[in-house]
Parts: structure tokens; C-alpha cells; sequence
């Protein structure tokens, strides 16, 4: 009996180890949606084919999110349609509260303005002020017409949901993982990373924040377990005028022009995809002292933030995640 007992308990612990997938088991797979490029880790044996349904999801919210597919719905609604989707009109309730959060610094009514710039299309260009003077009028969430699931915009708005779309994705990666069983994994959506599980080993995963300054380096080190940290960035996406002068793509939705708030990068960490997406873009434009302003209203997100001063300011929240990575910052944390 004691034997068989033996037996059984081996039997368990050899399928456990069986289990457990070993970091050389993780496999990447790359695409390019969203205008970004993508990557998913996972192992087992479903890998392949559970990468391949995660990029068809994407690719999917791609054709209904995308202003430059001429079929999305979003495309649609520029047009002046009314469209009825309820997960279209749920996303937009949630860009509409974030603007009122955030004191309309995250917007997707800068749709127009973004144009203006050369962003939507990759042939950038630096407006004149009256062009972007015309456009403000039209910027607002009050151009927004939302009844039930059923939406439409007011004359001359239009919607860019560029700042908040791949996060969205990443939380919709979350749903998918969840109905697949996946108990492990990484979906880095370009800056929009998802952390599932944590490795092999029961370590967390690694995440790099990018040095703004520095193609390849880092400024830290963030180890994550069932989170989404999403970078923001000015030097993600930007242009040089004759004069030297740079502009990127994160618009202050109050002048018209690329934000100047002091920051060079803001990564935010939370348990929705959605949110850290909206905020990251949101306190970009707001800067460091109303962003940790924003932190210790809503206590629902932890930030590390760079300075265009070469400081590192990170929130207590991720004291024990957060390792230093570059001599060329200085490093502070909030409380
Ligand atoms: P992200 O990389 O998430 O910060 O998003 C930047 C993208 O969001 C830009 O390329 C624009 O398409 C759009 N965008 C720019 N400024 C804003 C803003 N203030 N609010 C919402 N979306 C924005
Ligand atoms: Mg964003």
C-alpha cells in the first residue's frame, strides 16, 4: 500500500515538473498592428496557436479602431455617421471620464490637430497657428454624442484613439488568456506591456524602461506579475523643422502644439490596460507635479516618470519592483 502510495506521489510531483514550463520553453512571436510593432511570449505546446488567435484579436479591434481604415467604425463616426456598437460607445464613456480626470489632458477629440501635424499620415509638418486655432473649437469630449450603446460627433469633431487603442487590446489579450488558459505569458503591444502570471520559475517578468535619450539603454528595471505597464513618450514619435527644432505626437489638447511639461517619458503601471494607456499619454502632458498630484488622488496606479532634467521620480507603490539602471539619472521615490 505504502508502495503504491510512493507511486502516486511521484507519479504527481514528475507531472508538476512536467508542467511547469521551463524560460527555454517561452517562444517570441512578432507582427506589426497598430502601427506598432508587437511581440508575444509564451510556451507550451499551444503556443503557436495561441499567438496566432491573440494577433487575430488585435487585428481585429484594429478594424473596428482604427481612423485610417476607411471601414472602422471610428472611421465611420469622422465621417458623420451614427454607429451603434456597445463596445465602441463603452470605450468612449471611458475616454470621456478619463478627460474629465484628467483635466482634458487626454482628449480623443484631438483627432484633427494630430492630423494637422503630419502624425496621422507620417508626412509631418508644422501648422500655423491659425490653422491650429481653427481646430481647437472642435476639440472637447462634449462633441462626443453618446446614448446607450449608440454614438455619434458633432459637426468638424473627429476621433484619434491612438493614446488609449492598445491598451485597450492589451486588456482584451487579458480576457482572451483568460478564456485560453494561458497561465504565463508576455503581450508587449509596442509601450503597451502585459505581464501574465509571472515566469517559469515563479520570478516576475522584466520589464525595461526605455532611456529617452538612449536608443538602446534603460533607465530601470520594473519586475511584474499580472500587470500592464505602459510607457509614453515624446521621443516614440517625432519630427526636426529646418530650424532644428523637434515636435512628437502627444498634443496638449489645450494649445494644439506637442506638450513641453519637463517630462521626457511617463510609464504607468496598473491592472487595466485601458486605464495605464489613457493616463500614460494624459500625464505626459500634465507633468511630474500634477501627474503625482493625479497619483495620490486616484490611488489606483503607480508611476515612474522621467525628467528632461535627468531625474527618475518613481512611486512608493514600486519600491520593491523597480530597480536603477543608467549613472546618468538620479533617482527618487515618491511618497
Ligand atoms: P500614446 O503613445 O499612448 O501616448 O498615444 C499617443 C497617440 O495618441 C498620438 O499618436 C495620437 O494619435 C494620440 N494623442 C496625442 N495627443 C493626445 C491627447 N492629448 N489625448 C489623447 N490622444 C492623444
Ligand atoms: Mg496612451
Amino acid at each position: 500500500m505504502k508502495k503504491i502510495l510512493m507511486l502516486i506521489i511521484l507519479a504527481a510531483l514528475l507531472l508538476l515538473v512536467g508542467c511547469a514550463a521551463q524560460e527555454s520553453d517561452y517562444r517570441t512571436y512578432d507582427f506589426f498592428a497598430m502601427d506598432t510593432s508587437m511581440r508575444l511570449t509564451l510556451a507550451g505546446e499551444d503556443a503557436l496557436s495561441d499567438a496566432s488567435l491573440t494577433e487575430q484579436r488585435i487585428r481585429a479591434l484594429e478594424d473596428t479602431l482604427s481612423r485610417t481604415k476607411e471601414d472602422s467604425l471610428v472611421a465611420r463616426l469622422n465621417r458623420g455617421e451614427t454607429v451603434t456598437d456597445a463596445d465602441l460607445a463603452a470605450l468612449l464613456r471611458f475616454c470621456m471620464d478619463y478627460t474629465e480626470k484628467t483635466d482634458g489632458a487626454f482628449d480623443v477629440t484631438v483627432a484633427d490637430v494630430v492630423a494637422a501635424w503630419g502624425f496621422t499620415t507620417d508626412s509631418y509638418q508644422v501648422p500655423d497657428a491659425e490653422t491650429l486655432a481653427a481646430l481647437l473649437p472642435y476639440v472637447g469630449s462634449d462633441g462626443i454624442t453618446l446614448d446607450g450603446n449608440t454614438v455619434s460627433l458633432k459637426e468638424n469633431v473627429r476621433i484619434d484613439l491612438g493614446g488609449i487603442a492598445k491598451g485597450y487590446a492589451s486588456d482584451c489579450v487579458k480576457e482572451l488568456w483568460d478564456e485560453l488558459g494561458i497561465e504565463s505569458g508576455i503581450a508587449a503591444l509596442g509601450g503597451n506591456i502585459y505581464c501574465r502570471g509571472s515566469k517559469s520559475d515563479a520570478a516576475p517578468w522584466t520589464v525595461g524602461i526605455r532611456d529617452p535619450k538612449a536608443a538602446d539603454g534603460y533607465v530601470g528595471l520594473l519586475s511584474l506579475a499580472d500587470r500592464f505597464a505602459v510607457t509614453s513618450g515624446g521621443y516614440e514619435r517625432w519630427f526636426e523643422d529646418e530650424n532644428g527644432n523637434i515636435y512628437h505626437h502627444i498634443i496638449d489638447p489645450k494649445t494644439g502644439y506637442p506638450a513641453r511639461s519637463g517630462l521626457s517619458s511617463v510609464t504607468v503601471v496598473s491592472e487595466s490596460g485601458t486605464a495605464a494607456d489613457a493616463l500614460s499619454t494624459a500625464l505626459y502632458v500634465l507633468g511630474a507635479d500634477r501627474a503625482i498630484a493625479l497619483w495620490r488622488e486616484l490611488g489606483s496606479f503607480e508611476l515612474v516618470l522621467v525628467t528632461e532634467d535627468g531625474r527618475v521620480l518613481v512611486t512608493e507603490g514600486l519600491a520593491e519592483s523597480f530597480d536603477s539602471a543608467s549613472e546618468d539619472y538620479s533617482y527618487e521615490y515618491i511618497r
